[in-house]
């Protein structure tokens, strides 16, 4: 198959990537080839300890560990850290962790340009970005700006060889979401579509020797490389249906955010291949079934993923609301987006189902 395209836009990040296992020890190289002497390292309360690591690891240019980051990048964790880095007076942020800690740093980053090296310790792919989604009270708002995009990453397979298996499954889910959307974005490049398709390959690959053996590390580097491969993706292109309903299932219902996205998949991919079959056919090449949407419900559930909304809490009486504020400014999307669509959608996710298109 080719990702020809006669005419495209494409843009890349200039981003230094270093990838192995045992590369966090390089990160006192790291912070020093960026100039910078005084490091403030983040985590989560949970990852505090591998934070304290990091830190022992930078010796003399860690400044100090700030370890409260939490889930949605709330602007009171923003406004304390941002303090704490301006109290010690840190010159560059070290994020170790997931999505969660690479969005404090960037949420300081955006307020005060500090350079930044994240080293991931989960699938999720925003350290490859310019993306940063955070919340004030109740509303989430995103915005991209190139202060955010993170300068260093350093994917050690060392680090997330202790991802848990359900969090290991919801987190390669949510990777590779922004790889399936990635190949119908309208904004997508023969670049980006490449490194969906790999990124996807190397998921299918590698996330069963994963699962059946956690601490197996060059399974582990392969899934992480497919990782940085649909994260770069995400940098690159808009997302479409998937993304919108997992920000209504998640910022109207609360549901969470990992396992929302595994359930959802299969069927936003399902509803739009009916618009965009060629477009979705490394899908189902890459994850075996007759089409992506089939192919990618088969996998999720051999990989033993979420299946049904209802066990996420959702009442089923909800469906409705959540099909209308789906409806409701929709983001642009390959297949028309209509309430009785989204509704059956959503029905069939809640019940579990396998996609219906
Ligand atoms: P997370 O960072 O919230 O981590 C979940 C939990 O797992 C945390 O308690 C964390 O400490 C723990 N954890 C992480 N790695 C671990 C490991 N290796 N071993 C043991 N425990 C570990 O989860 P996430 O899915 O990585 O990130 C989700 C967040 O990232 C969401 O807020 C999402 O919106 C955001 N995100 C943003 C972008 C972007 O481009 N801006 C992209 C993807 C995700």
């Amino acid at each position: 198959m080719s990702y020809f395209q006669p005419e495209f836009v494409a843009r890349s990040a200039a981003v230094r990537v270093r990838f192995g296992p045992g590369v966090r020890h390089a990160v006192a190289e790291e912070v020093g080839r960026l100039g910078a002497r005084r490091a403030l390292v983040l985590s989560t309360p949970q990852q505090a300890e591998t934070a304290l690591a990091v830190a022992e690891d930078l010796g003399d240019l860690a400044a100090g560990v700030y370890s409260r980051a939490a889930m949605h990048t709330p602007v009171q964790v923003t406004e304390e850290a941002e303090a704490h880095a301006h109290a010690i007076g840190a010159d560059c942020l070290v994020a170790v962790g997931g999505g969660s800690t690479t969005g404090l740093g960037k949420a300081i980053a955006y307020r005060t340009d500090l350079p930044q090296v994240v080293v991931p310790t989960t699938y999720a792919g925003s350290e490859a970005t310019a993306i940063l989604g955070q919340t004030d009270g109740r509303a989430k708002t995103t915005l991209t700006d190139p202060r955010v995009q993170p300068e260093v990453i350093l994917y050690d397979a060392e680090l997330v060889a202790g991802l848990p298996v359900p969090l290991t499954v919801t987190s390669a889910l949510n990777a590779i979401a922004h790889a399936a959307e990635g190949l119908y974005a309208q904004d997508r490049n023969p670049l980006s579509s490449v490194l969906a398709v790999e990124g996807m390959r190397a998921f299918a690959a590698a996330l069963p020797t994963v699962i059946a053996s956690p601490g197996d590390l060059p399974a582990r580097g392969e899934t992480l490389y497919g990782a940085w491969l649909c994260g770069t993706v995400l940098g690159q292109v808009g997302m479409a249906l998937h993304h919108k309903l997992c920000h209504v299932l998640g910022g109207t219902f609360g549901l969470p955010h990992a396992e929302t996205h595994a359930i959802i998949l299969p069927h936003a991919i399902a509803f739009n291949e009916t618009a965009v079959p060629d477009l979705l056919a490394p899908v189902a090449a890459s994850f075996g079934g007759a089409t992506a949407g089939a192919a990618l419900h088969a996998f999720a559930q051999r990989c033993g993923a979420p299946a049904a909304l209802r066990d996420l809490g959702l009442a089923r009486t909800d469906l409705d609301r959540a099909a209308e504020v789906a409806t409701t400014n929709p983001y642009w999307n390959p297949a028309p987006v209509t309430r009785d669509g989204i509704r059956h959608l959503l029905d069939a996710a809640w019940e579990g189902r396998a996609p219906d298109h």
